[in-house]
């Protein structure tokens, strides 16, 4: 093996058993946590060699990166787009996307439901909640995702899988804690005014700073980049 085999080996390795450890902690299986790899700082080799040890799902924030990596990363990959989606770049990115974690918008959610269905494709999405407060990110404020809730299920030709956060950075994983509990809890109110082929079953929270705390607090996607090319 190369040095850049092994490194990315070791750390996938040890992201997966601290994904095993913090779903143990919480009484959970390890299996109902899934790793997307967030590939945006990576080489494309580093990917390659991340998809040779078996990872299927591969995230990136910018729509025209996700384009080009989809073609030239080969093998059975399912693409995640985790960053602002702008409408007009809507109808490129249907067919290669996998799940859009970062609906922030019913205008989004609207478009996506209207390409989808010209190009007639089923899209799976989660919407993004800012729960921070910060204004610099993206996402439905709480309060609104709630009231717009009658609206928002309207929605056809579209999976709406569940939410997707990010906590504020901090130095202190166990200051994301509340963030990722609020999200799981505006998740249940909300999936009792949904229909019951829409359980809202995935949580799209934490990253290499503040993972384990999210699978603790109920995350079933966990969006880890840094963790994994450590050392490259
Ligand atoms: C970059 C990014 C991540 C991964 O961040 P790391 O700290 O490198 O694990 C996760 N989610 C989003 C939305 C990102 O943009």
């Amino acid at each position: 093996m190369t040095r850049l085999e092994t490194t990315v080996e070791r750390n996938y390795q040890s992201v997966c058993e601290r994904i095993a450890a913090a779903a143990t902690r919480a009484g959970r299986s390890a299996d109902d946590v899934k790793l997307v790899a967030v590939t945006k700082y990576a080489e494309v080799e580093w990917v390659r060699a991340l998809v040779n040890l078996g990872v299927t799902e591969l995230g990136e924030n910018r729509p025209q990166q996700l384009q080009e990596r989809a073609e030239l990363i080969a093998g059975p990959v399912h693409w995640h787009l985790i960053g602002h989606l702008q409408r007009n770049k809507v109808r490129r990115m249907l067919p290669t996307v996998s799940l859009i974690h970062s609906v922030d918008s019913v205008r989004l959610l609207a478009e996506i439901e209207k390409q989808a269905s010209e190009l007639q494709l089923e899209s799976r999405v989660l919407l993004e909640v800012n729960l921070t407060g910060e204004e610099q990110k993206h996402g439905f404020r709480a309060d609104d995702l709630a009231a717009q809730w009658g609206d928002v299920i309207k929605a056809r030709g579209v999976r709406i899988e569940g939410l997707m956060a990010m906590a504020a950075y901090s130095d202190n994983p166990d200051d994301a804690r509340p963030v990722f509990k609020r999200l799981r809890e505006l998740r249940d109110q909300l999936a009792v005014r949904s229909p019951s082929d829409m359980p809202l079953a995935q949580l799209s929270m934490g990253m290499t700073g503040d993972f384990e705390i999210a699978i603790e607090e109920g995350a079933t996607l966990v969006r880890i980049g840094s963790a994994l090319w450590d050392g490259l």
